[in-house]
């Protein structure tokens, strides 16, 4: 009995907390929906062409492989990255505040948008063992309150029945990224993760999990100390890319 009623409480709760309008324009929506038809089409979907590595999307009809700026002349550690979204308009300022300004209920339609990744032909019908969050340095993480990355994983794991684990933690408090260029970003960022004690990746398939890819460097070099600790493979799934 009591495994029934305690979460309909907690749905009656949440429906009370929030109620169904959409989250950027506040037009009446389905109960389990969260943003209106409207906005959801002007949500900047990723299309092809796009880099079959980093996903960056790449201007006009070309059909056959092109080598990407961001990807040339660099080693990516991760098998590739898929993004659904561009941060773009309602992406952006979406993640915006749901990072930024601790609206934290934002993680429902971002999460949407991180699910969509998994019907990308790069993930669809592939075997994973664990999904992992890209960590925050602990002074972020409680400045900001929560890790966004690891709100999206839990997301993510229960509506697939997957284990999440945060396996990695983050040593160093970096500056803000956006003040770097891309060989700097890459330089700072190295030797700023490592696996936590008692955590073992040893022969699994881990699907990391960000918000948001910027470059792509912070990915890679999650994936680097994964698989240095014996993953498999890592392939990295965001809701949004740069
Ligand atoms: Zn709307
Ligand atoms: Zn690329």
């Amino acid at each position: 009995m009591r495994s029934v009623a305690l979460p309909e409480i907690f749905s009656a709760a949440a429906s009370l907390l929030y109620p169904a309008t959409c989250v950027v324009c506040s037009a009446n929506v389905a109960r389990a929906e969260y943003l209106c038809g409207d906005c959801q089409q002007r949500a900047p979907r990723i299309v092809p062409p796009f880099c079959a590595k980093c996903s960056e999307p790449f201007p006009g009809a070309i059909t056959q492989t092109f080598s990407c700026a961001n990807c040339e002349h660099r080693v990516l550690h991760f098998d590739c990255a898929v993004a659904a979204y561009r941060s773009r308009g309602l992406v952006r300022r979406l993640v915006h505040q749901f990072k930024y300004a601790r609206q934290r209920h934002l993680r429902h339609p971002i999460a949407a948008w991180l699910r969509e990744t998994l019907h990308d032909s790069r993930l669809r019908g592939r075997h994973f063992d664990l999904i992992v969050p890209v960590p925050l340095h602990p002074a972020r993480q409680r400045e900001r309150g929560f890790n966004q990355a690891e709100l999206l994983a839990d997301l993510l794991a229960a509506s697939i029945n997957l284990p999440t684990q945060t396996v990695l933690e983050r040593t160093r408090y970096t500056t803000t990224q956006t003040a770097y260029d891309r060989a700097e970003r890459m330089e700072n960022l190295h030797g700023a993760f490592r696996l936590r004690k008692n955590r073992d990746v040893r022969g699994l398939h881990v699907l990391l999990i960000d918000d948001v890819l910027t470059t792509g460097s912070t990915l890679s070099e999650c994936a680097r100390v994964l698989r240095k600790a014996g993953a498999v493979s890592v392939h990295a799934a965001t809701a949004a890319r740069a």
